[in-house]
């Protein structure tokens, strides 16, 4: 094993195991998956097993079609959405999908997730729009979510939970957790009174910076 290999292996399981304690999944729900640079291969969580007992051996090595190269253990069901964003879009390093509580109740009521503060169009590209609803685990879901994704860093699957992603994994962590705190905000500022979007202006500038963050080399 490349000792590049073993070091996103180790990087998949600690932010995995990170997924229940932060509450961002239940159980075994969720998975998350790296680009291995200069390979066209990805490392993903296995299928059903619990983030606590997860070992860097247990993580699958899978080809950008899907097929597994290295690993006892089955990939991730949602392999195929995971690839389909890697296949599309060659900015990013690495994707996370979760079942975060006020993601999935955006995603439930269908709302899409507007600029409120400052950090979010840097960190999330725009608007996170809500995927249309598509079965588990389907390729029907992976166009769906990439469709909704865009070139942005995140979106919600409808009735089901959110998509991050990143340059790397600590990245893709990164926008899992800060647009279920922002869910937060608009969900509980909806309950309140009318959340008022940021100035366009303000977004504007944002974008820019962002695009520029995310330039694919
Ligand atoms: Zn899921």
């Amino acid at each position: 094993m490349s000792a590049v290999k073993q070091k996103l292996r180790e990087e998949l399981v600690m932010y995995g195991k990170l997924m229940p304690e932060r509450n961002l999944v239940v159980g075994k729900s969720g998975n998350l998956s790296v680009r291995v640079p200069g390979e066209n291969t990805i490392l993903i969580t296995p299928s059903m097993i619990e983030y606590q007992v997860l070992k860097p051996e247990d993580i699958p090595l899978v080809n950008l079609k899907g097929e597994v190269l290295e690993g006892k253990l089955a990939p991730s069901t949602e392999k195929v959405m995971h690839l389909a964003v890697y296949n599309a879009r060659k900015d990013v390093g690495a994707v996370i999908h979760a079942h975060p509580v006020y993601g999935t109740i955006l995603g439930v009521v269908g709302k899409p997730l507007p600029m409120l503060i400052d950090e979010m169009a840097i960190r999330l590209g725009g608007q996170v729009e809500v995927a249309e609803y598509k079965m588990a685990g389907s390729q029907d879901l992976a166009e769906s979510a990439l469709k909704g994704l865009g070139n942005r860093s995140a979106v919600f699957l409808a009735n089901h939970g959110s998509l991050c992603c990143g340059k790397d994994l600590k990245e893709a962590f990164h926008v899992t957790e800060f647009l279920e705190r922002m869910s937060q905000v608009y969900v509980t500022s909806l309950l309140i009174g009318k959340p008022k979007p940021l100035p366009e202006e303000s977004i504007k500038f944002e974008l820019e910076v962002y695009k520029y963050l995310h330039k694919a080399e």
